[in-house]
């Protein structure tokens, strides 16, 4: 089964709604060359209608950066997966700075992550250890709890439209995020291979865990990322501040094909 490369962007709380207008439009050409790679780009959600419009016609992708898992209510300040599938595909679930800053914790991830799938979105899945948690050797155990206890009671009923499974996980080492400290391409490919791939097993069975895209996140750049994407198991990347940069996020694209 192939797995399609897929390079998403996290811009993280930056870029006004003219920013981002901007920054979407000197992207488009240069993402849109790429082909057989899935490409997709998360603004926060006050540029998630004027890029829309931008990317309308074109394959690139478009995702939220977190959503809340209730569909409408009494939740001051949310987001919800219904009011979210209105203008996009894709949204990131868990990821490293939602789960030390905002609290958010396995459970949590739990709940977004099948509110997501049932309203259609695509989930993007983050997992990762902290540097404690690697230097105390515990990225087994922690990586296998946040897939386990993130994943639990998921019934795997459906694929996405191009017969991809429909959610991508992101393996971001938490030490290597925003840090300019990326992974070793080996050692995070080790940590796809025996930690995630085998918890996507146990849940899902070998054949839907060896065609889950696993992306990895952390200090991805346009001159590092080829040697992530020549791994085995490592099928894309979550990118950061590189994704920022119309010179540095292209070439990341390109170097996914
Ligand atoms: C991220 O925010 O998911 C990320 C990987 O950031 P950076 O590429 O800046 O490390």
């Amino acid at each position: 089964m192939n797995r399609i490369p897929m390079v998403a962007g996290n811009w993280k709380m930056y870029k006004n709604i003219s920013e981002a207008r901007h920054l979407v439009s000197e992207m488009i050409p240069g993402l849109q060359m790429v082909e057989n790679v899935e490409k997709v780009i998360c603004p926060p959600f006050t540029a998630l209608l004027a890029v829309r419009a931008l990317l309308e016609g074109s394959d690139i992708g478009l995702g939220a950066q977190d959503m809340y898992w209730e569909s409408a209510g009494a939740f001051t300040g949310e987001i919800s997966p219904l009011m979210l599938s209105e203008l996009c595909h894709y949204v990131i679930i868990g990821h490293s700075e939602r789960r030390s800053y905002f609290g958010e914790t396995n459970q949590t991830v739990n709940k977004k992550l099948h509110a997501a799938l049932s309203h259609g979105l695509f989930p993007i899945v983050c997992v990762g250890e902290t540097l404690e948690e690697n230097q105390a050797h515990k990225t087994h155990q922690v990586i296998t709890s946040q897939l386990h206890e993130g994943f639990q009671a998921l019934v795997l009923d459906r694929v996405e439209d191009n017969g991809q499974v429909p959610f991508a996980i992101a393996y971001e080492p938490v030490w290597a995020i925003g840090t300019g400290q990326a992974a070793s391409p080996e050692g995070a490919n080790t940590v796809v291979k025996e930690i995630v791939r085998p918890a996507l097993t146990d849940m899902f069975g070998e054949k839907l865990a060896s065609m889950t895209r696993v992306l990895y996140g952390g200090s991805v750049k346009a001159n590092n990322a080829v040697d992530f994407f020549v791994q085995s198991d490592i099928d894309g990347a979550l990118v950061g501040g590189a994704c920022l940069k119309v010179e540095e996020f292209i070439p990341i694209v390109q170097a996914a094909a």
